[in-house]
């Protein structure tokens, strides 16, 4: 286990897990975990160490939001979501003299990011803005109605995608970072949802302004497929199983006590195999996505590549609908004792949780995006890449 896996883990055992029942009751952010995250340093692993970062790969990251997901599904995810700004940040902002001192700000100030892609008019179509950037002497301005930004409140920056130019189509799109003294956040809607309550995800009109250095030199649709779109995925993905993990070790418990009580295993162990059969289909499906990516990490063709896309796309899809699987396996183990929230076995905030990994986002909107991609490419006859 790496240093920071360790230390991951030492805050989901500590701050995250005794905080998560009070966290996901009162919808409010996670702040004991982030303070313990930041304090073990955990905010900037991905900043190279040229910016005085750890350096750290995807694999540490991901390895991470499993850990996390296991204690707290709320402080996994907004770790999860920081992540996926940083690496966006550091795969596509190296060549710019701004945007490597702000990784240098995220690595020595420990700063949280956040992100405004989801806008009022195109709903979850992350790859469509009606935003756009109007510049006027070397500097921007930008307005935006975000219908959610996660953390919003507690971030320190927002990664904001918009349109190059207020002439520019929807999907002509760049992604910039806005410190948030450079940005006003007006609330339009609160976050009372059935699950990832910490993510105190509210709506909110935006407007910011700042230097037209801020914006990531590279256009938004490849910050989207080669970076963002993967990473998330993956790191999505991993939580989830976390969660799933957190549950199959609760059902497992469960049958053990019950073994105990009665002397020997009781009906529901068939169920428990089937469970932890899931849960190695989703651990391995995460496991071969990020091998995946790590090959491709060198070329930016692969990154683009149809069949790329479509493997990142069925990790996201298929993991958000096997980790409700899993969860609904350990209810029906655990039974009333799962189903209640006041023992050990209690699986709703799982439940509720992992029922967000579907919407988030919408799997009708990847899977009609993946048929399209699917027409275009072959069937790939082998078994090993
Ligand atoms: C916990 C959580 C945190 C989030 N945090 C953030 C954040 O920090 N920043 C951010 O920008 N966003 C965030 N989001 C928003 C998220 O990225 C999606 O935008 C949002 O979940 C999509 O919501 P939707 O399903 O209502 O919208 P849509 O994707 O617009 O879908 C609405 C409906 O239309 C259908 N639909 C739409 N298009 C198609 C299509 N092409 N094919 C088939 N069906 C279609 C869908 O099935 C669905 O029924 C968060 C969401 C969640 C759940």
């Amino acid at each position: 286990m790496s240093g920071w896996l360790a230390a991951a883990r030492a805050v989901g055992v500590e701050t995250a897990s005794r905080h998560a029942k009070d966290v996901d009751a009162a919808a409010r952010f996670p702040s004991e975990s982030f303070a313990a995250l930041k304090a073990a340093r955990l905010l900037g692993i991905m900043v190279p160490a040229s910016e005085g970062g750890d350096g750290a790969g995807i694999a540490e990251v991901v390895s991470i939001c499993h850990a996390l997901g296991q204690y707290c599904a709320s402080t996994a995810m907004i770790y999860a979501m920081h992540q996926i700004q940083v690496s966006c940040l550091v795969r596509h902002g190296a060549g710019s003299d701004w945007h490597r001192g702000f990784m240098r700000r995220v690595a020595d100030e420990q700063l949280l990011l956040a992100s405004a892609t989801s806008e009022a008019g195109v709903g979850g179509d992350v790859r469509s803005s009606i935003c756009a950037i109007e510049e006027v002497d070397g500097r921007f301005s930008l307005a935006k109605q975000a219908t959610v930004i996660s953390y919003g409140a507690d971030s320190d920056a927002i990664m904001v995608t918009a349109r190059r130019t207020p002439a520019s189509p929807a999907s002509d799109q760049v992604i910039v970072v806005v410190p948030k003294s450079d940005c006003v956040l007006d609330g339009q809607s609160d976050w009372d949802t059935l699950g990832m309550r910490g993510t105190c995800s509210n709506g909110y009109h935006l407007k910011a302004t700042g230097e037209i250095a801020q914006i990531i030199p590279k256009p938004y649709a490849d910050v989207s497929a080669q970076t963002m779109l993967p990473t998330s995925h993956l790191v999505w993905s991993a939580l989830w199983s976390g969660i799933a993990t957190d549950a199959v070790a609760r059902a497992r418990a469960f049958v053990r006590a019950e073994a105990r009580k009665k002397g020997g295993a009781p009906a529901s162990a068939w169920r428990l195999a089937e469970a932890a059969s899931l849960l190695q289909l989703m651990k391995s499906n995460v496991v071969a996505a990020l091998r995946q990516y790590e090959a491709a990490l060198g070329s930016e063709d692969r990154l683009s590549a149809l069949s790329f896309a479509v493997a990142m796309n069925n990790l996201k899809t298929g993991s958000s609908q096997m980790a409700v699987q899993v969860i609904n396996h350990a209810l029906l183990i655990c039974g009333l004792s799962g189903y209640r929230n006041d023992t050990p076995f209690s699986l709703g905030r799982h439940l509720r949780d992992a029922h967000s990994a579907a919407l988030m986002v919408n799997n009708d909107r990847i899977l009609a995006n993946t048929g399209n991609l699917l027409m275009a490419l072959r069937e790939d006859p082998e078994l090993l890449p």
